[in-house]
């Protein structure tokens, strides 16, 4: 046993419970002041998934021209004042071609056949769909009249040359792959990713390619949150799992402040043997919060360690000053609760946003959706609810039931949820048919 190596006075940081939202709120407060990391050139599709370290502009008007949205007849639209009307077709100008004024123009009484996608001749105001008109000869009969500006895409009416079309802080997905893209940007400037270290602790926890012990379980942990950790665009760092020891337990922690953030899991309870809190402490830790009136996962801790602990730790300043991501003079903790179903929401609640922001990303506010419940529910009051649960239903008709789950240790049942409906504290039961807000996962 590792009593002799506990402190006689063990360093305990005193206990600061805050609500959800101001849990939320000072994270949010935090990850707005965090550095953002140094630029990397990358080839467009690498950078899916990466945040922008440049804005992209337009390089011309988008569209570049008057664009048909329709195949048809380009027309004057005053010439279709009165339907049916006969037009002269004078040409034609497919998608490529390019209408040279003077070549291929509409003039009065006449009509240009059209394709989608190709540049309106000069004369024209319109498209008229070819749905609607016959063609006899070298005249086009029209059934339907058309506005002017109808069925084209006047030039630069999307956006002008020079314009910001993506945000500098913008994380690329596949549309903005397509503004890159569109604009001739084959190489993207992007933030390099925050390296993120993960220490799973306990004493019952073995690597997930050991045989586990009767009392012991696979450390399923450390890789639910490194792949949290990558969604959240960082690089995962998994260390070695801690003893419920506070000299290892130390060494670790002072290992995982060498990267630019640390999740720890397990260890922050109020049991005999949960050893963060007190390590921290021992460290110099700030702590911001010790605990969020939320279920699962009201233990959470959040909180930095200052220059003085990290260059005691040795390694944890120098690394920082090196991938120069996060502001060396401070490094960002999270203790997440060790139930695997805790660690998972609170990841996505607290951590996300700080990696989000290590990562270069704008910050995000948190989207809640609403839908009716299918079946009642009926809880405790005092803790805001995030419970996994299933949304399903057709068009319009959005319904969300519960998962059923023996509580925060159950992943089966958290792989079958695909949401958590969000549950205020001072609510006990919540009829079926009622609306209840969700965070989609
Ligand atoms: P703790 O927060 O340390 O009290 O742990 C709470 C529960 O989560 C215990 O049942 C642990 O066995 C479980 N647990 C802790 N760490 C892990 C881990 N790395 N992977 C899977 N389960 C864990
Ligand atoms: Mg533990």
């Amino acid at each position: 046993m590792s009593s002799s190596s506990h402190p006689s006075s063990p360093v305990v940081a005193s206990a600061r419970v805050v609500s959800f939202e101001v849990a939320r709120h000072l994270v949010e407060q935090h990850a707005i002041s965090v550095c953002r990391g140094e630029v990397e050139t990358v080839d467009l599709l690498a950078g899916l998934g990466r945040v922008l370290a440049e804005g992209i502009l337009a390089d011309r008007d988008f569209p570049p021209f008057d664009r048909a949205t329709r195949d048809g007849y380009a027309v004057r639209a005053a010439d279709l004042a009165e339907v049916p009307a006969r037009l002269e077709v004078v040409g034609e100008v497919k998608a490529g071609d390019w209408p040279e004024p003077g070549v291929c123009s509409v003039g009065r009484g006449q009509a240009v056949g059209i394709m989608t996608g190709a540049p309106l001749p000069a004369g024209a105001d319109a498209v008229v769909m070819v749905e609607h008109t016959s063609l006899a000869g070298h005249a086009v009969e029209v059934r339907r009249s058309v506005s002017v500006g109808e069925n084209f895409v006047p030039r630069g009416a999307e956006a002008r040359a020079g314009q910001l079309l993506l945000d500098r802080g913008r994380r690329l997905d596949h549309s903005g792959i397509a503004i890159a893209a569109s604009v001739g940007k084959s190489r993207v400037q992007v933030f390099r990713k925050p390296r993120v270290a993960v220490l799973s602790t306990g004493d019952e926890v073995v690597e997930i390619d050991a045989t586990p012990g009767p009392a012991q379980i696979r450390n399923s942990n450390s890789y639910s949150l490194a792949a949290q950790v990558q969604n959240a665009g960082g690089e995962a760092v998994r260390l070695a799992i801690a003893p419920d020891e506070p000299l290892r337990l130390r060494a670790l922690i002072e290992e995982g402040l060498g990267c630019d953030l640390l999740l720890l899991t397990g260890g922050v309870s109020m049991g005999k043997y949960d050893l963060v809190e007190q390590v921290l402490g021992e460290l110099k830790a700030e702590f911001y919060f010790t605990g969020a009136e939320i279920q699962p996962g009201r233990p959470v801790v959040f909180g930095s360690c200052g220059a003085d602990t990290l260059v005691r730790a040795g390694g944890g300043f120098t690394a920082s000053t090196r991938t120069g991501v996060s502001a060396p003079h401070k490094k960002y903790f999270f203790g997440l609760p060790g139930n695997p179903v805790s660690t998972m929401v609170t990841f996505e609640l607290f951590a996300r946003p700080m990696i989000e922001a290590l990562a270069g990303q704008t910050p995000r506010r948190l989207i809640f959706l609403r839908a009716r419940l299918k079946s009642e529910i009926r809880t405790k009051t005092g803790l805001k609810r995030f419970l996994p649960a299933v949304l399903s239903g057709e068009f319009e008709n959005a319904e969300v039931e519960l998962a059923r789950w023996q509580g925060s240790g159950d992943i089966a049942a958290l792989a079958r949820a695909n949401c958590y409906v969000v549950i205020s504290p001072e609510r006990e039961r919540i009829e079926a048919g009622e609306w209840v807000s969700l965070l989609m996962r």
